[in-house]
């Protein structure tokens, strides 16, 4: 069995990062995505795809900005990346380190007890339908993911996008040019949804309220490819937020 793999990107893992010279140590955390896309995908072959994404988690890294996007079956399409891996998989075991790589990237390399998950998210599977018909990936594969999503089962439990066994709750993906995706894994990090998801004013109020200090952040996922179907109306609330307050200070 060999699996072709790759990482559904909805966020700053596809554009985050600096390079730094060749000399920079393992340990540096301000190259370490860079790095981790260079040692562990094909970005040359990244590929844009149609999910149901929405911007749904607050993050306070980012001033409390609903700046995390969530899966979220019931919103509209938007377009993610999906990126193929480098290295194939041929057990449970090279999709577990897999997915410790990706999630090491989310920790910019601070992840020495190798999880996979933490209290705001979790790594996630999907399985080409196509490929599970055809008996191409074996029940091991699902077996040892849900076994290893066991061990992490609060930060699971408490991520709705995701079911017990660590897949994500959305269909395989297509992509935005019609082509079939040519991958029979994708491993993505599901942001764990706030309760309540927030409406496109929601979402520019809160930007709004940080100065606009991060907005940058979204605007980077969008002009990167990852957008939501909400983007126009965020941006657009945005702009209203900003008139009115230049009206209030005259
Ligand atoms: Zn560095």
């Amino acid at each position: 069995m060999e699996l072709r793999i790759g990482i559904l990107i909805v966020g700053a893992l596809y554009w985050d990062g600096q390079i730094c010279p060749a000399s920079c140590d393992q340990d540096c955390r301000k190259c370490y995505r860079h790095r981790w896309r260079e040692n562990r995908l094909k970005i040359e072959d990244a590929s844009v795809v149609k999910v149901p994404i929405r911007y749904g988690r607050r993050s306070k890294l980012r001033g409390n900005t609903y700046s995390s996007i969530v899966f979220d079956r019931t919103s509209k399409l938007g377009e993610a990346l999906s990126v193929p891996c480098i290295n194939t998989v041929h057990s449970s075991a090279d999709l577990i380190d897999e997915a410790m790589h990706m999630w090491s990237a989310e920790m910019n390399g601070d992840n020495k007890s190798m999880q996979i998950s933490a209290n705001w998210g979790c790594s996630a599977l999907l399985l080409n339908p196509e490929c599970r018909a055809e008996d191409k990936i074996a029940n091991a594969v699902i077996a040892g993911w849900a076994a290893r999503v066991e061990e992490e089962r609060i930060n699971y439990e408490n991520c709705r996008s995701v079911d017990k066994n660590g897949l994500l709750l959305i269909d395989w993906p297509i992509r935005a040019d019609g082509q079939p995706l040519e991958l029979d894994l994708l491993l993505a990090t599901a942001n764990r949804p706030d309760t309540i998801l927030p409406s496109e004013k929601d979402v520019a109020q809160s930007f709004f309220e940080d100065d606009l200090r991060n907005v940058s952040y979204i605007l980077r996922n969008h002009r990167s490819g990852i957008r939501t179907a909400y983007d126009t109306g965020i941006f657009a609330h945005i702009e209203e937020l900003k008139a009115e307050n230049i009206k209030h200070s005259d």
